[in-house]
């Protein structure tokens, strides 16, 4: 569990988001066995869901957060809901690349660039909405903020960084929004601009700083933040029977029948949280012939 926090500056022209997202990253982790480079790109990519989750107002709303930029990580998927669950899948978790000089996780080159990111917000009725932008590097906050200011025409700052640990855990993480609001002055940007030119990486302030009162203070005292409120987001997979049962209808019956003359029953996992249903043929069959008469 970790605590998302809304702040506001003085002028109240400028909105901040921010999370230390240290035990959802890890809990991501630890579910995918990620390599250390994914555990850095999904890590990113999972804190933003987490930041995502201050905008959702549906009780069956969420929003859905896709990146395929044709590097060796494929696709990244992250998805947080009106509880602030969050879940998050990457295709190869295993695969690994070389670090920057050693040191740095290269991120940019394990997700690609060649492709794009999409946002997708599912209300739980009608159509979901769906925003799109080609990916500037790879490196995933840089591409959401390139998507917030094409999509809302504000100033945009996302600031997002896992450390990994020497043991592969995950050693800090957190994440960091800023957008102006309409209405916002030169002279706001030029504050925000001097405070952000001598802000560390987010995942180094958190693991320096144990609360966001100190760290609106240290690095943002121009600004006079005012923190608006709080609220938990978890690492928690929602699957349940039923979503199952659709992606088992959605195999298609003639594969159906193949596999159960062969096996006699079917096991699905959850891609998220790779939790196994197995269905027997019996239910199988009984699940064939209800959708089928709906
Ligand atoms: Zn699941």
């Amino acid at each position: 569990m970790s605590k998302l926090y809304r702040a506001i500056n003085k002028n109240e022209t400028i909105r901040f988001l921010i999370i230390n997202s240290t035990e959802i990253v890890e809990k991501m982790r630890i579910t995918h066995n990620t390599s250390s480079t994914a555990t850095a790109a999904l890590g990113r990519l999972t804190t933003m869901s987490a930041l995502l989750k201050a905008d959702i107002k549906g009780e069956k709303e969420k929003v859905i957060s896709k990146i395929d930029g044709g590097g060796p990580a494929g696709l990244l998927i992250s998805e947080v809901n009106n509880k602030g669950d969050i879940r998050s899948y990457i295709q190869n978790p295993e695969i690994d690349i070389p670090s920057i000089n050693n040191t740095k996780l290269n991120v940019g080159v394990y997700v690609g660039k060649n492709g794009s990111l999409a946002v997708i917000r599912d209300f739980g009725f009608g159509k979901p909405y769906g925003g799109y932008t080609n990916l500037v590097s790879g490196e995933i906050a840089e591409d959401f903020a390139n998507y917030f200011y094409q999509s809302a025409q504000l100033p945009t700052v996302v600031n997002l960084g896992v450390l990994v640990d020497k043991d592969f855990s995950v050693k800090s993480a957190g994440g960091l929004f800023i957008q102006a609001l309409p209405g916002y002055t030169d002279e706001d940007i030029d504050v925000l601009e001097e405070c952000i030119n001598n802000l560390p990486p987010i995942s180094s302030i958190f693991s320096e700083y144990n609360s966001v009162e100190e760290i609106f203070n240290n690095f943002f005292k121009k600004m006079e933040i005012q923190i608006l409120g709080e609220e938990e987001v978890k690492y928690k997979c929602s699957c349940n029977r039923e979503n199952i049962e659709r992606a088992l209808i959605s195999i298609g019956e003639d594969e159906i029948k193949k596999i159960l003359e062969e096996d006699h029953h079917i096991e699905l996992s959850c891609s998220y949280c790779n939790k196994k249903y197995d269905f027997s043929e019996e239910e199988v069959n009984k699940i064939l012939k209800e959708t089928k008469a709906s």
